[in-house]
């Protein structure tokens, strides 16, 4: 912390810095205060990070895209063609031909008759929920859901039901027994620090025999999971059956950004509606150019999901040799630790084994469930994904509830 005076606003004396020291102190203490830590490479399977190198195991970029020759290409490309900066709203001029073709790209991809775009899927959730239910509404959120779905449902004013994980019994009786104006249900499919998928069937069927709408957050399935990497609805062939579904171009798509697949009417209204939508500068061609490369990766090398799944397959099947739980459902694995201190700790001991993984606490994870988050990409080698195994049997983990 610096010692040099300053006077005014912004001062360290002044009251929002005295507020901040309280507050950083009290998150010092209970192990929940947070750091940067800038990289000094691509994202990839190999990172520089403070000086070390170091095989990265906390990023969602599981096809290895983010830094892929056909991406940068992209970019590259629309940055000569548009330059960089949109320059507006897409409602003012910052829309462009590239935004439009690749709504209409990811409208086939997702079996759609409509896409919307968003500049990351934390405004698309939060400007989706607002527009399509309010107060004399009810929004049904499994209590997992991803904090931009948790704010979404807040922003809306509709009344919250928080239903218990992925619990379809708990889920149909609050249905029931709620009187509302619009019933919405809400739900990641891909839960984003369990890994484990919702039971998207039984909710559907729930939604149906309750006159429930359905939006579901594909962020961490788009490019995983199904036949043509569409996601969890395109797994189980229900497209048809569910009225929102989002994805994300910043995980699996290597980008940045998010959009919803729905109907034409659904998204000509948020267009009209959606708060982030309107009231922000539109996301650069290069963005979407870049997008565009990476879906086409998407659909024309079904290799890259075969390697992410190898690795998958690879890393579930060792963590169960450990003892540890493990199902191999997606690309995302927590070991529940418990306490905060105890993730960092874990988190220490595979740095110096050369292993980046991130050490995921409150309020990501509900108190007592630290954890380290391991994530797998299909630009890991088997040998990168050993060495996580055999650091964290190095490093003696024992997962919450079977020490
Ligand atoms: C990452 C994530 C988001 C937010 O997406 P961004 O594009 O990073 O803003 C939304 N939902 C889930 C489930 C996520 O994991």
């Amino acid at each position: 912390m610096s010692d040099v005076k300053q006077e005014g606003v912004g001062a360290s004396s002044a009251p929002a810095s005295g507020w901040a020291r309280e507050e950083l102190a009290s998150l010092q203490a209970r192990g929940l205060r947070r750091y940067l830590e800038p990289l000094d490479s691509p994202q990839g399977p190999v990172v520089r990070v403070g000086g070390e190198t170091l095989v990265n195991f906390s990023s969602n970029d599981y096809l290895g895209l983010a830094a892929s020759a056909s991406v940068r290409a992209a970019a590259i490309a629309a940055v000569e063609r548009y330059g960089l900066g949109t320059g507006a709203s897409r409602l003012v001029v910052g829309d462009t031909a590239v935004h439009h073709r690749l709504e209409a790209r990811l409208a086939a991809f997702e079996r759609a008759e409509a896409v919307l775009l968003f500049n990351s899927g934390y405004a698309a959730n939060t400007g989706i929920l607002p527009v399509l239910v309010g107060p004399g509404d009810a929004v049904f959120s499994d209590a997992l859901n991803h904090a931009s779905l948790v704010d979404g449902c807040r922003l809306s004013r509709a009344r919250v039901v928080v239903f218990p994980h992925a619990d379809v019994e708990a889920l149909t009786k609050a249905l029931e027994e709620t009187p509302a104006r619009r019933k919405l249900v809400v739900t990641d499919t891909v839960f984003s620090m369990d890994g484990d998928v919702a039971p998207l069937r039984e909710i559907v069927a729930a939604c149906r025999a309750h006159g429930a709408a359905l939006m579901v957050d594909e962020a961490h399935a788009t490019g995983v999971l199904g036949a043509r990497g569409a996601g969890l609805c395109e797994e189980l062939g229900l497209e048809d059956q569910v009225d929102l579904r989002m994805g994300t171009l910043s995980k699996a798509l290597g980008g940045q950004g998010a959009y919803v697949a729905t109907s034409r009417v659904v998204a000509d209204l948020l267009i009209s509606r959606a708060r982030p939508f309107i009231y922000s500068t539109a996301l650069p061609a290069a963005m979407c150019a870049a997008a565009e490369a990476a879906v086409e990766a998407v659909e024309k090398d079904p290799a890259l999901r075969e390697r992410l799944w190898r690795n998958i397959r690879r890393f579930s099947d060792g963590l169960r040799s450990m003892g540890l739980r493990a199902e191999p459902r997606s690309a995302v694995f927590p070991v529940v630790l418990g306490g905060p201190e105890r993730a960092l700790e874990a988190a220490r001991k595979l740095r110096e084994a050369g292993v980046l993984v991130k050490a995921i606490r409150p309020p990501t994870v509900p108190e007592g469930t630290s954890r380290l988050r391991f994530c797998l990409s299909a630009a890991h080698t088997l040998g990168h994904v050993d060495l996580a195994l055999e650091s964290l049997r190095g490093v003696g983990v024992h997962q919450r509830g079977e020490e």
